[in-house]
């Protein structure tokens, strides 16, 4: 085995060394947890459910400690990674109801009965990106452990401690050992092993749509099932008829959120033009008001980006774009960028083409609304993306032609654990969360029961 040592994107000095498992231990953990599944399968629904929800308050009692983690590995500010924690409770409790409501169906049939069981697949390998570490955990193991299935989960290289500390808290509630089991280790390693390893029925990926392909092509050499969350190249769009001033104070949260280390960040700002200026004399002290500060601080808005070859690649974009309004960063060292907006003056300029990840936003205008449409339809990405208007007949042809998962309204985010998430296009395949996740971790069974004869 060997160890990969974290380094701090606030400071940029190392602080942690991580053990990566190879693949003989990586092996070991699919088979326990097949092992497992034969009783965790079996345990009563009620039971089931009682479990989850010990494990969602046992992740409660240390929300504090596991926000804390975070800051330091990740340099998430302290109110987003409380957030994102009590998001881990959240779904765990939410898809607690959900042992004893996986119904099947009852279908009419001539000299019988048809029925249809709903059935758990079995081991789950769930790789996750380093972007939030925790909401994409919890996304994914809460309904497949809801549903009966046992998971081993690989966190991303630079972001493992907060899926290490929540596998423990899962033993510590009661979970038996085997049914969660997080494998800290290389993409390239532990991740493939869960797309080649026969025992692992279904893979959930969610990173970057390269290394999603790879996965992809992986999982159809053995049918194996896929759900994959990739990546996103999302508009906000402003009408001239909306309110102007409250689109542009919503637009950094829209995309300086996690200092644009989010799938959902909206990267690309459509501005009508008769509204441009305006729209700009807002943004500029929305943004500059953005409080870029150590992440620890509880007024940070905003952190540093996660590594240095991820500040660099932000910086080459930056490097290509004409920025026009730039905010500040301490001097702490670490992995630093300012929030900046940018005027596009193509669509062909990378940082408008595609997936910035960082804390930089462009904007562009357009005419009317099939422009405005064609334009943010203009990438292979489709997740998410917001539309300001006051005109309700043209929230909904806009929001019914932007090829896109997830939509907001006059508002900067729709991700709710309670309602369905994914992508269109390149930007993923399946959907997460809502009520009806725990579908994709069943299959469907049909048994005809023939009648007695008299
Ligand atoms: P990445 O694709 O480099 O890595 C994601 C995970 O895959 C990591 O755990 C990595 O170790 C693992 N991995 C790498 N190579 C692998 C392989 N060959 N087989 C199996 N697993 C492998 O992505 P990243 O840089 O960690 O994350 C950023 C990306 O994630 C962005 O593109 C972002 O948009 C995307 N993302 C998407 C969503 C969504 O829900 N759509 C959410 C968050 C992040």
């Amino acid at each position: 085995m060997s160890t990969h040592t974290l380094t701090s994107p606030v400071t940029g000095e190392a602080f942690a060394e991580v053990e990566l498992l190879d693949v003989a231990a990586t092996d070991a953990a699919i088979e326990h947890a097949h092992e497992a599944f034969r009783s965790w399968r079996a345990v009563a629904p009620g039971e089931r459910a009682r479990l989850l929800r010990a494990f969602a308050a046992v992740v409660d009692e240390h929300l504090e400690e596991l926000a804390q983690l975070e800051v330091s590995n990740s340099g998430h500010t302290i109110g987003n990674a409380r957030w994102e924690a009590g998001n881990v409770r959240d779904v765990l409790n939410y898809y607690s109801a959900t042992p004893e409501r996986l119904f099947g169906r009852q279908i009419p049939a001539a000299g019988g009965i048809d029925v249809t069981f709903r059935q758990p697949l079995g081991v789950v390998g769930i790789i996750v990106p380093w972007n939030f570490p925790m909401p994409i955990a919890g996304w994914g193991l809460a309904p497949a452990l809801a549903s009966g299935n046992t998971v081993v989960l690989k966190p991303a290289e630079l972001t493992p401690l907060t899926a290490i500390r929540i596998g423990e808290l899962a033993l510590e509630a009661g979970i038996p050992e085997g049914v969660l089991t997080v494998l800290p280790g290389a993409g390239s390693v532990v991740g493939e092993r869960f797309v080649t390893h026969p025992l692992v029925r279904k893979v959930c990926f969610t990173g970057s749509t390269t290394v999603g392909k790879r996965v992809m092509a992986g999982c159809a050499e053995q049918v194996k099932r896929v759900t994959l969350e990739l990546g996103g190249k999302n508009s906000n769009i402003v009408f001239a008829d909306a309110d102007v001033s409250a689109a542009a104070a919503a637009a950094p949260y829209g995309v300086f959120d996690n200092a644009g280390q989010d799938c959902c960040a909206r990267s690309r700002i459509l501005v009508q033009r008769s509204v441009y200026d305006e729209f700009m004399s807002h943004l500029e002290p929305a943004v500059r008001g953005v409080k870029v500060l150590d992440p620890s601080d509880e007024r940070s808005e905003m952190g540093p980006l996660v590594s240095a070859a991820h500040r660099d690649k932000v910086q080459s974009y930056v490097d290509g774009a004409h920025v026009v309004i730039q905010g500040d960063v301490p001097d702490l060292g670490g992995f630093w960028l300012p929030a900046m907006v940018a005027e596009a003056r193509s669509t062909d300029e990378p940082a408008w083409q595609e997936e910035v990840f960082g804390p930089l936003v462009s904007v562009m205008t357009f005419e009317d609304e099939e422009e405005a449409v064609a334009l943010a339809n203009r990438t292979d990405y489709g997740l998410s993306g917001s539309i300001y208007t006051r005109d309700l007949g043209r929230a909904l042809r806009v929001s019914q032609g932007v090829d896109a998962g997830n939509l907001s309204v006059n508002s900067h985010s729709a991700v709710r654990y309670w309602t369905p998430f994914g992508g269109f296009k390149q930007s993923g395949l399946g959907r997460e969360l809502g009520p009806d996740a725990p579908d994709g971790f069943t299959e469907v069974k049909n048994v005809f029961f023939a009648a007695p004869p008299e």
